[in-house]
């Protein structure tokens, strides 16, 4: 089992035999150059994970909300990545959280209209993995959910060209709590928050 981690941005405790407990203290961490930054938020996530004890409030986060700005900057690039005909590539980005900084990047990766294949994604830096879906909507597909195994923010984006819409999830090496955008971000961006909708496609 691998599990995608970072100390600096989540905290866990354990109630679960399988997945170790940080080795050390969490630290805090702040984002520079912000005054409007909120408070920590925490993950309320109550998680039901079979065959075990109810798992509650074991997550939250060692640090203020992300700033927006990030959704609209992978919102841009979503829309920038399209075939000679115009369609949208899927596409997939990741944030990493260093504790001062906050940084969005496009790992390596070959994009269609209905997949995207990336090399790495075990950088511990990394909080969440953010793809695109261009033109579909937002859900996790039976692929996402085979991908999204760690330990680590999950999102999808869809709809780019027309109402933009988002859906977040914290994974737990193969279970997943849908969390609303705000409980990460400092508000939904660009986004059509899909958080209270029923997901419509598998
Ligand atoms: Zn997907």
């Amino acid at each position: 089992m691998r599990l995608y981690r970072n100390p600096h941005f989540l905290a866990y405790q354990d109630d679960h035999a399988q997945i170790p407990p940080p080795q050390r203290p969490v630290a805090f961490v702040s984002l520079p150059d912000d005054p409007d930054l909120d408070p920590p938020a925490l993950l309320n996530a109550a998680c039901t994970v079979r065959g075990l004890a109810p798992l509650g409030r074991q997550f939250w986060l060692k640090c203020p909300r992300l700033p927006a700005q990030l959704l609209h900057a992978v919102l841009a690039d979503g829309r920038r990545a399209r075939q000679p005909d115009g369609r949208l590539n899927e596409t997939l980005y990741q944030i990493h959280h260093h504790g001062r900084t906050v940084q969005v990047r496009k790992p390596a990766q070959q994009g269609t209209a209905t997949t995207v294949v990336a090399t790495g994604g075990d950088d511990p830096a990394v909080v969440c993995d953010l793809h695109s879906h261009g033109h579909m909507p937002a859900f996790f597909s039976p692929t996402d959910d085979a991908d999204e195994q760690g330990l680590r923010l999950y999102a999808v984006m869809g709809r780019l060209d027309s109402v933009p819409e988002m859906r977040l999830r914290l994974g737990v090496c193969g279970y997943w709590q849908p969390l609303p955008l705000t409980a990460v971000f400092s508000d939904a961006g660009p986004f059509l928050d899909l958080y209270n909708f029923k997901e419509r496609e598998r």
